[in-house]
């Protein structure tokens, strides 16, 4: 089945073209990346896939459901872990994962056994009573780790998971990641680190100003010459 299927998609912000008929499909259980300099439009691209915003023009769709006119069945299936830290800070984390759950139509006792799973899988249990802003950085980024993984999700969705963390936690990151993919949940990661993208995706798509340059494996780019990656890259 297909996870994840852009068809042309176009978002237009005023006068800024962020998506300009984007198109590709991610296949079930593939690790896909997708690679780009700043401003490349992946962000906005999660963002459609996940109903923060619409688009312009074109279609998306997530395990066959289109992303806008059936969202709640699309949004369902993916967990995002975001770029940016969005997350309530008045309560204990797994309360902020119990919730979510309970969002997502999860059964109140059902919520805290997936919340607390989460935060085992991630290695932060022991915290679980700790508000989100008393967390370390690395502590943070497993966190919204967990917050993607607490309604069991088909899809996950990784914007730049490991942007600013020491080389150490990165590597735990990706064996966590790694394992998820291993067993069965589908990954779609945006990153600037060329590392990551060799090390973890079957395929990667390169995105530049709102289009998809070319879809290929790591491998597949690696053998061209890394210039064309250091070019694209460069940000
Ligand atoms: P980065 O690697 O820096 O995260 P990106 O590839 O994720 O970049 P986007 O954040 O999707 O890129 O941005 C694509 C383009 O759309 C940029 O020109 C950006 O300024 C513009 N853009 C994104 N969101 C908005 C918004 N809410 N309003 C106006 N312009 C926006």
């Amino acid at each position: 089945m297909t996870a994840i299927r852009a068809d042309s998609l176009v978002k237009e912000y005023g006068d800024v073209r962020a998506l300009d008929g984007l198109s590709f499909e991610v296949e079930e259980g593939e690790f896909f990346g997708l690679l780009g300099p700043n401003g490349a439009g992946k962000t906005t691209f999660i963002n459609i896939l996940v109903g923060l915003a619409r688009s312009t023009a074109g279609s998306a769709e997530v395990f066959g459901h289109d992303v806008e006119s059936d969202y709640q069945q699309a949004r369902n299936r993916i967990g995002l872990a975001p770029q940016e830290f969005n997350v309530d800070r008045f309560f204990p984390i797994h309360e902020v994962l119990e919730h979510k759950a309970g969002y997502h139509g999860v059964a109140p006792e059902e919520a805290a056994r997936r919340a607390d799973e989460a935060l085992k899988t991630v290695g932060i249990y022991d915290k679980r009573d700790t508000r989100f802003d008393w967390l370390s950085g690395g502590m943070k980024r497993r966190f919204l780790l967990a917050r993607a993984l607490v309604t069991d999700p088909d899809l996950l969705i990784l914007d730049e998971p490991t942007a600013g963390v020491d080389v150490e936690l990165r590597r735990e990151l990706w064996e966590l990641v790694q394992q998820l993919n291993d067993d069965g949940t589908t990954i779609l990661l945006t990153t600037h680190y060329i590392e990551e993208a060799e090390r973890l995706c079957d395929t990667v798509a390169i995105m530049d100003a709102g289009r998809k340059v070319e879809v290929a494996s790591p491998d597949d780019l690696r053998g061209r010459g890394e210039d064309t990656l250091v070019v694209t890259l460069a940000s």
